[in-house]
């Protein structure tokens, strides 16, 4: 298996604050879905936001698409930016813009012409479901549609790495549900996922998820499982009941 996320003894301090995050080792797998879980304040959201590069540790090693992060120099972060969709609980979506417009903005920025990118747009309204409403402004869709044309937005540009923050919490379990299955059926394209949730339920519904555990800051990872190659250290001791 690739790698392609590494991260090594790394820190986020906000400000003069405590850690926010302390102590992470882990590697991630390319293809694989990856749930994050942990009460509210763990740092979650703080993770993501390394992940997709809207913050920088405060110390340690953080390797993406086998690149060093930490010294990658400023002019190649937005092509780093571009190989990763991000989807956040709020949706997001730019409310003047259609469905059909928030979804081409990505593409827009990338520099792609008008007659290229209606074809792409379309096929990807239709892939959530939403082909009939192209042309709503997202105050008019149900909290569920504006999720769905955010994940299309997110995903429009075939990102290596999806990233999602509580994507669920703002819509009814039925369509939680069938969210979570647009981000099963992309995994299964070769999509790595990583979802930040604290709904146990959701994460049921994943066969191939792995959990990743933060509590305080700091990675619970009993087995080991997130490390490559495992230290025999992380196997020994554990009584392999979830705790
Ligand atoms: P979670 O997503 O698990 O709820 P967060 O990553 O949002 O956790 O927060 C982790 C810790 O970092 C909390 O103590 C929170 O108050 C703090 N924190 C998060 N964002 C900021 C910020 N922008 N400035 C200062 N502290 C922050």
């Amino acid at each position: 298996m690739d790698s392609i996320v590494q991260f090594e003894n790394v820190g986020l301090r906000y400000g003069t604050g405590p850690e926010a995050l302390s102590d992470l080792s882990f590697t991630l797998f390319s293809g694989q879905f990856y749930f994050l879980t942990g009460p509210s304040g763990a740092g979650k959201s703080s993770l993501l936001k390394l992940l997709y590069l809207a913050q920088r540790p405060s110390r340690g090693m953080i390797r993406l698409f086998d690149s060093d992060l930490v010294t990658l120099s400023r002019d190649r972060l937005p092509g780093f930016r571009r190989r990763i969709g991000v989807v956040f609980q709020d949706f997001r979506l730019v409310p003047h813009l259609s469905a059909f417009d928030n979804i081409a903005l990505p593409l827009r920025i990338a520099g792609m012409r008008d007659a290229d990118l209606a074809t792409p747009v379309r096929e990807i309204l239709d892939w959530v479901g939403l082909s009939a409403r192209g042309d709503a402004l997202p105050a008019t869709l149900s909290g569920g549609e504006q999720q769905r044309v955010a994940i299309a937005r997110a995903v429009i540009t075939r990102p290596d790495i999806l990233v999602a923050d509580e994507p669920t919490g703002n819509v009814d379990p039925d369509m939680a549900v069938k969210l979570l299955r647009l981000f099963e059926a992309l995994n299964r394209m070769g999509t790595t996922i990583i979802v930040a949730t604290h709904d146990i339920h959701l994460m049921t519904r994943i066969k191939r998820g792995q959990m990743m555990r933060l509590e305080g800051g700091r990675l619970f990872d009993p087995t080991g499982a997130l490390r490559y190659p495992p230290k025999p250290s992380d196997l020994r001791g554990w009584d392999g009941e979830s705790r």
